[in-house]
């Protein structure tokens, strides 16, 4: 039996979470929420084995994770609508 697998990882943006200055360059910005997911890729079948939630600083593209909760409460609040 012949098995291929591989490791992929998947960035969907969901607006911006909040302007906020960034500990790590300084700058002052809209920082992006983005779903970023892991996925196994197991005989060509994408599995999503890992999702994280993630602020993104738009200068450095320095992240913090945020939990499920904030993350769809923070995409509520910029209107884009619907939950991950
Ligand atoms: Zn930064």
């Amino acid at each position: 039996m012949f098995f291929f697998f591989g490791m992929n990882t998947s960035d969907k943006e969901y607006g911006t979470e909040g302007y906020h200055v960034c500990t790590r360059c300084n700058k002052t910005g809209y920082w992006k929420l983005v779903k970023r997911t892991t996925w196994l890729i197991l005989m060509f079948i994408p599995i999503p084995v890992r999702v994280r939630y993630l602020a993104v600083c738009p200068g450095c593209g320095g992240s913090a994770e945020m939990t499920k909760e904030e993350f769809n409460e923070a995409v509520k609040r910029n209107g884009s609508g619907g939950s991950v």
